[in-house]
Order: C-alpha cells, then sequence, then structure tokens
C-alpha cells in the first residue's frame, strides 16, 4: 500500500488521502480547505481525479466531503462508498455548499466588473453537487465491501456525527497475506446522546488517526449542560440574546436534543423562544430525525416513547431570508442556532453583527474553531472584529463550550486506540493542529506506538507486515454485496402537490418581478437595482429545486 497526505495533516480541515492499494487508486475524503488554509482549494489536487477507481467518504462534514465536486468537475466518475446517512446529508451540504460557491463568485464579480478585474469561476456549481451525489454508492456499517480480488473495504461507526465512519481497508496478496489499514475518521465522544459509542477496532496493521483534541480533556457532560442552562438563563433574563454559532449537522442535533431535555427538566426559561435559523440545520435535522437506525439505545426509546428529540415548545424554524431579518429587528430575548459553526460565512454573522456589540447578549460557541477563523478571532478576545465589511465593537459576552464538542478528547482518543489487541506497526496522526498532533504523539508513544506526524504532500509506503491478519470478520462474512447506486429521497404524493403549488405561486411572483424590472429596472437606484436581481434569482433557483423534485419523482 502508498498513502500520500494531500490535506488535513498538521491541520484540521481539507481532509484528503490518496490511497494506492491492490492495483486500485482510493482517496478517503475530499474535504474543503477552510479558515487560513483556504486558498489550498484552488490548488491542483496532486492526482489526475479521473484516474480515481473510487472515494471513501467518512462523514459529511464539509472539510471532510468539500471538495467531491470539484473532483467531479475535473473528470472524477467513480463510486463514493460512504453510510447512507452520510449520502443523505452530504447531498444537501453539497448543494448549499455549491450555493455559497456561486453566490461569492456573483459578489465577487459585481465587484470585480466596476475595478475591471477578471472575472472569477466558482469553485464548482449545483450541478457539480448534483452530479457527484448521484456517484453515491451506501452501504451500512459492517458490511463487507470487495472492491476488486485483493481489496475489501468496511465501515463502523464512528459516533463522531449522523453516519460517521471509521474505514477499514484489507488488502490481501496472492499469497494470502493481508495487511489492514484502519483511518479513524473523525472520533466521536463516548456516551453522548443520539449516536452510538464510537466502535473498538481491534487489529490495525496501520492506523490514520484524527488528533483534534490531542492535548485537551472535555468538561464532563453534566457540567456541560449545566453551564448551558446558565448561560440562557442569565443572558434572557437580562433582556439579551444568546447566539450559538453552530455546525448545522451534529452540534445543532446535540444542542436541539440537551435544550429538549433541559426544557423537559425545567432548567430553562419557560416560554423560552429557540430559532433556529439556518435552512441547511433544519435539513439537515429532517434527516437526523429519518435516520433512526443508527440511534442509541437512550435516543430510541425516546422516539418510541413518542417524543421527537429535536423539538419543543418555543421552537420555531427560520427558513427564508426575511424570517431572518425579522430576528434583528425583535425585541424578545430569544436563543438563535445559526450556521457556519465557525462564523465563516452564513446567517450567523448578521447575528453576530446585531449582537456582539450588545453587553446583555452571549456568543456561545459549541464547536472547534479552526485557526484564522472569525470564531477563533472572537474567542480570542479580538476587539473590534469586522464583519459583512463593517466594524463591530465586543461587548458581548463570549462563552465557550468545548464538552459539546464533536470529538473526542485526549483521553478519549487514548482509550479508543486502546481497543486495539497490540500497537500498530506505524500509527499516523492527522486533522490536528501542531500542539495537539505533537501531544497525543508523545502520549501514544509512552503506550509503546510507533508514530508519525505526516506532512502536506508526504508519500508513504506501507509494506505487508509478512504476517497473515486473522481477518476473521471479513472470512465469515457473507459474499461481499455490490452497493446499489444512491436515489435521493423522493417525497411523497402530497408533498410533491404542495410543491407544485409553491411552484405556481414563485412563478407568479417571478412574473411580477420581471415585470417590475422591465418598466423600472433602468431606473432603480443601484441598491433596489440589485436586490430585485436577487430576488429573481433567488426565485429561480427554488423553481429550479421543485423541478428537480417533481422530475425525481417522476422517473
Ligand atoms: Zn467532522
Amino acid at each position: 500500500m502508498q498513502l500520500t497526505f494531500l490535506g488535513a495533516s498538521g491541520m484540521v480541515t481539507g481532509a484528503c488521502y490518496l490511497l494506492e492499494a491492490g492495483g486500485l487508486r482510493l482517496l478517503v475524503d475530499c474535504g474543503m480547505f477552510q479558515g487560513k488554509e483556504e486558498g489550498l482549494n484552488r490548488k491542483p489536487f496532486g492526482f489526475h481525479p479521473g484516474s480515481l477507481d473510487g472515494v471513501i467518504l467518512t462523514h459529511a462534514h464539509i472539510d471532510h466531503s468539500g471538495r467531491l465536486p470539484l473532483l467531479r468537475k475535473q473528470g472524477f466518475s467513480r463510486p463514493i462508498y460512504t453510510h447512507p446517512a452520510t449520502a443523505d446529508l452530504a447531498a444537501i451540504m453539497l448543494m448549499d455548499s455549491a450555493h455559497i460557491q456561486e453566490a461569492d463568485a456573483e459578489r465577487e464579480n459585481r465587484k470585480g466588473r466596476r475595478a475591471g478585474r477578471h472575472l472569477v469561476e466558482p469553485l464548482y456549481t449545483q450541478n457539480d453537487a448534483r452530479a457527484v451525489v448521484n456517484l453515491f454508492r451506501p452501504i451500512p456499517y459492517g458490511q463487507l465491501v470487495r472492491l476488486n480480488d485483493s481489496v475489501e473495504i468496511r465501515l463502523q461507526d464512528a459516533g463522531h456525527i449522523l453516519g460517521s465512519a471509521i474505514v477499514e481497508v484489507f488488502e490481501t496478496d496472492d499469497k494470502g497475506r493481508t495487511v489492514k489499514l484502519v483511518f479513524s475518521g473523525d472520533l466521536g465522544q463516548p456516551h453522548r446522546p443520539i449516536l452510538r459509542d464510537p466502535a473498538l477496532i481491534d487489529e490495525a496493521d496501520y492506523l490514520v488517526m484524527e488528533s483534534t483534541y490531542g492535548n485537551r480533556e472535555h468538561e464532563p457532560l453534566e457540567s456541560t449542560r449545566a453551564a448551558l442552562a446558565e448561560v440562557i438563563r442569565s443572558t434572557i433574563s437580562r433582556g439579551g440574546n444568546v447566539v450559538i454559532p453552530a455546525f448545522a449537522v451534529g452540534r445543532t442535533q446535540e444542542v436541539l436534543y440537551q435544550l429538549n431535555a433541559l426544557a423537559e427538566e425545567g432548567q430553562l426559561p419557560r416560554r423560552l423562544k429557540v430559532v433556529l435559523d439556518s435552512p441547511l440545520a433544519i435539513a439537515a435535522t429532517e434527516v437526523t430525525a429519518r435516520h433512526r437506525e443508527v440511534y442509541d439505545e437512550a435516543a430510541a426509546n425516546r422516539v418510541h416513547d413518542g417524543d421527537d428529540p429535536f423539538s419543543f415548545p418555543g421552537l420555531v424554524m427560520s427558513h427564508t431570508a426575511d424570517d431572518s431579518r425579522a430576528l434583528n429587528e425583535s425585541k424578545e430575548p430569544m436563543v438563535i442556532i445559526s450556521a457556519s459553526g465557525m462564523c465563516e460565512a452564513g446567517r450567523v454573522l448578521h447575528h453576530l453583527k446585531h449582537n456582539l456589540w450588545r453587553p446583555d447578549s452571549t456568543i456561545l460557541f459549541v464547536g472547534y474553531q479552526a485557526e484564522g477563523t472569525l470564531g477563533r478571532r472572537i474567542l480570542q478576545g479580538a476587539a473590534p472584529v469586522r464583519i459583512l465589511g463593517e466594524e463591530v465593537a465586543v461587548r458581548a459576552r463570549i462563552e465557550s463550550l468545548p464538552g459539546l464538542s464533536a470529538h473526542a478528547d485526549q483521553a478519549q482518543l487514548v482509550a479508543w486506540v486502546g481497543g486495539l489487541k497490540k500497537p500498530p506497526l506505524q500509527t499516523i496522526l492527522v486533522h490536528g493542529e501542531g500542539d495537539a498532533r505533537e501531544e497525543l504523539a508523545r502520549v501514544l508513544m509512552e503506550r509503546g506506538h510507533r508514530v508519525m506526524l505526516p506532512v502536506l504532500g508526504q508519500s508513504l509506503s506501507l509494506p505487508a507486515s509478512g504476517r497473515v491478519v486473522s481477518h476473521k470478520a471479513a472470512k465469515a462474512a457473507a459474499a461481499p454485496v455490490e452497493p446499489e447506486p444512491y436515489r435521493v429521497a423522493v417525497p411523497d404524493g402530497d408533498a410533491l402537490s404542495l410543491s407544485a403549488k409553491r411552484m405556481a405561486a414563485l412563478l407568479r411572483e417571478l412574473k411580477a418581478v420581471r415585470k417590475a424590472w422591465n418598466s423600472h429596472g433602468a431606473h432603480l437606484p443601484a441598491g433596489q437595482a440589485e436586490e430585485l436581481a436577487r430576488r429573481a434569482a433567488d426565485l429561480q433557483r427554488d423553481l429550479e429545486e421543485i423541478r428537480l423534485l417533481i422530475e425525481a419523482a417522476s422517473d
């Protein structure tokens, strides 16, 4: 086997590893670089996308999946193996990401045109995202999949977000010797709500492991919940808002789950208004509610008892941009959960602009903030900060609850590695910034591991160990199945007739907007003309989405 590190090596974003094994060229993850590494997204991949035989996607987070549409755009057309829940989540996340890429390029070009600059192309479009989603081949946890005569793969539950997976790769040579490589993917914390604990792996010749919190210990869940309740009670009683920047997938659902439980225990103010202000987070919550097959026992019991764990009185979904804007004008104190989690884009920027300067409001971070992101700067006490081109004072209370993290901490990572009967020939640490990775390396070396910290672009050959890995489960498994192509979930008849009605309404509005444009467009002040053009583009996009839904249903 040969492994090349093309992302998340000495950093936490852009996860991407090229694995050459048994005559196959496979990619494990194809994530977006974020924060200070963002510029790397426009650099060449370091291989020809058309030469790949497949991709294995560990989970839907954009720092693991975000460059898949770019891969498609540059000629990749083979299967993407992933868990069914990840397929559903990644489908909505990649469409959202493509929309952001298109909108960013459009904004850039509006400015660029005035400044006489060359126009930029979006990194990828919604068409690229749609095309890549069609390549998904969902496989459940524990199912052995044979890729060719010598390579098999299997996914195991990583307990990080819905559908997240640890990847086991088995390569067997013609003498029957098997070498086993394990990618931990992102590992979750054990004993957390909703998801099961990360699966323990008992054997690995080589291990590629994340190290995000390799130098940290999280607060216990109980004190984290108590702190969450306290922050909300004190902020609301001051008349301020609690703004929670949260990853649309994972953190948002865990925060909702905790708020639901705290509300039931009477620990939150009565009639507390909680707004989920992110269309992506709303869609991801719907996907989470659907995939009950991956819930842990407690969450499954809640559902069984008739409770919807992601819903409670006072919870409001904010769908449209108008709903979102209205929140900033409201005097009523509330909790606003909004994306993106690291404050790099999205509606959360508006909420920060309207709340950071208010001493009665609180900004509550619940997830990892990578170097170079606005979230990290606010956490480190930067003031004032620039948001959407405006200087904003920082007077709000700034709080962080790393205990709600989707990532295992140092002790949990070490405990997970302890599931191996003996240390691998080589333990390779990725997905961690400098100190975190080095500290975890030190702790693992004390426990007898040979640890390696690859740098970006480094290649490593992983020779067969010369011993026969038992590969028991693999032999015992029934004949490996060929995964079915991915089918985008299609709404039922009721939803379709609603879509058709909505389509008619959107068309009417589009006609009105066009009419307004034709009669006054040229004479409108710049702001209003742009608003009109934007509205027309929004309407067209909504219409296109509904058209695709109806088309998919009639296939
Ligand atoms: Zn992740």
